[in-house]
């Protein structure tokens, strides 16, 4: 055994697939440290703990862990049953971490700041393989370890609200006034926005929640009043396939929130892109563009940037990744999740292949893997990671055998009449939608693919800049 192999593999982020990739590497015999930010199991999702998921309990619990649970005598949830985020912490990723297969090897209030290699930056390649990676926490601690599995998810680093993907002008100023996606409206976070008025920029999953969670509170609370922001023209995909929809507690949701625009509960702006946000009065004031580069304003007690997260990759800094220019995943991994491209989670079987970068030993798992596509699925983390610690174990053909079984959700498209009109700008004839293999974590899967109004220019645009649709 080489130095090397004598060192722990350092898993980043306690939540359900470092926790995985934890359970898989006890089961491997290999030696491993867990270093998570938060102050307990599953940090991050019991920041959404409130809200209820979509994938019945069979699908979010990694086999790994359940057979090291099982031999401990834990008694298994109903697996057809849908937890909330608090109940995935508390009956499962909790238990797990306090197995004592696990619990001495998870050190808590750890936030890893930077990962490279001893002695040697990005440039350096001679002996790099062979060289252990130096993992420095926040609080100037120093690890060295064999591999890193960094499960360290997406929570921390949510998009801004600023429609070129940049932060709104302003932005910085009102962050007092900002919510992180999915406060707990009706629960601890209730002062923030009962009497008051609320806008929810965003059409995914935790919008349609944090709007529906506002409507409830509005029926309770006199002078609660909810506004609602969406990019692109259409509600539709937000709304799911209501009755029709294959997953029936996503229909559900859409169906309410529909039924809640429609009686003027809530007020639906469309086309909406953030331009400017200013203080006003103990208030902020939302500047918006439209495509005819007119501007329009609204001005509320509170925003909830519903907008979804990025990867921050910059703890790897120091390391030779190959990212995909648009997804911030690995390039194999890339054009299998592009939401541009998908319409729900149809994702092949993946592992150690598709996750490796050129930096030998460092692997992106779990939400982070998938870069800014937002149809990630613990089923599919929890693969991933079987694979890369079989690799890691020197186990090839384990590693290479990956099998994916996701939830069944019938059609990929929720509402089939919205993909049917096939009218937007340079989409090919619409075709049949392949049976889905997963399920979409946002509300609609392929939800990029809903033309926005783009800003319009005031000049001609420069030689070489001709667009018109398909730039023909
Ligand atoms: C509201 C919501 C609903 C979802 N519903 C479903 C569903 O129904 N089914 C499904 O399969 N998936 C669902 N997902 C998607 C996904 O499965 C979850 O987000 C899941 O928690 C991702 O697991 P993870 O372990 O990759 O990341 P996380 O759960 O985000 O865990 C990452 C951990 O890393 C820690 N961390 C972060 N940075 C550092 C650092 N620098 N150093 C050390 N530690 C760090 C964090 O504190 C956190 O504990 C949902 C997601 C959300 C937000």
């Amino acid at each position: 055994m080489s130095a090397l192999d004598s060192l722990p593999i350092a898993v980043i982020g306690a939540g359900p697939v470092g926790l995985a990739a934890a359970a898989h590497l006890h089961e491997r015999d290999l030696p491993c440290i867990v270093l998570e930010a938060g102050e307990t199991a599953g940090a991050a999702v019991r920041q959404w703990g409130h809200v209820r998921v979509f994938s019945p309990w069979r699908y979010n619990i990694d086999p790994a862990a359940r057979r090291i649970l099982d031999e401990a005598g834990w008694v298994a949830p109903d697996l057809e049953a849908l937890p909330t985020g608090a109940e995935l912490v508390g009956e499962y990723l909790r238990p797990l971490a306090e197995l004592p297969q696990l619990k001495p090897y998870v050190r808590y209030g750890a936030r890893v700041e930077a990962i490279s290699r001893l002695g040697l930056d990005r440039l350096r390649t001679a002996g790099r393989d062979s060289t252990p990676f130096l993992i420095r926490l926040a609080d100037g601690d120093e690890l060295l370890a064999r591999a890193v599995i960094d499960a360290s998810g997406t929570w921390g680093t949510p998009n801004v609200l600023g429609a070129s993907g940049l932060p709104a002008q302003g932005e910085a100023d009102v962050a007092a006034y900002l919510e992180h996606a999915l406060p707990d409206v009706v629960g601890a976070h209730r002062d923030r926005f009962a009497g008051r008025h609320t806008l929810v920029v965003g059409a995914g999953h935790s919008a349609a929640n944090t709007l529906l969670a506002l409507a409830e509170l509005a029926a309770e609370q006199p002078g609660t009043e909810v506004t609602w922001a969406i990019r692109t023209a259409s509600p539709a995909r937000t709304y799911g396939g209501g009755d029709a929809d294959a997953l029936p507690a996503r229909g559900a949701l859409g169906s309410r929130l529909r039924a809640h625009v429609d009686a003027g509960r809530i007020r639906l702006l469309t086309g909406f892109s953030v331009h400017a946000l200013t203080p006003t009065d103990g208030r902020v004031t939302v500047v918006v563009r439209h495509a005819d580069g007119s501007e329009e304003s609204v001005t509320v007690d509170r925003i909830v940037a519903a907008t979804g997260f990025r990867p921050d990759h910059s703890i790897a800094a120091e390391l030779r990744l190959d990212l995909d220019p648009i997804m911030g995943a690995t390039r194999a991994l890339a054009p299998l999740i592009d939401p541009n491209e998908h319409s729900c989670g149809t994702v092949p079987p993946h592992g150690v292949n598709e996750l490796a970068h050129p930096e030998t030993g460092y692997y992106a798992v779990g939400m982070k893997s998938y870069g800014r596509a937002p149809t990630f699925l613990m089923a599919t983390g929890y693969e991933q990671v079987r694979s890369v610690v079989a690799a890691l174990a020197g186990d090839w053909a384990a590693a290479h055998d990956v099998q994916l079984d996701l939830p069944e959700t019938g059609v990929c498209n929720s509402n089939p009449a919205d993909s049917a009109t096939g009218d937007s700008c340079c989409a090919p004839a619409p075709t049949a939608e392949p049976a889905a293999r997963g399920l979409a974590t946002g509300i609609t899967g392929g939800l990029l693919s809903e033309p926005l109004s783009l800003i319009a220019l005031d000049t001609a645009p420069a030689d070489g800049q001709a667009g018109g649709c398909c730039g023909s």
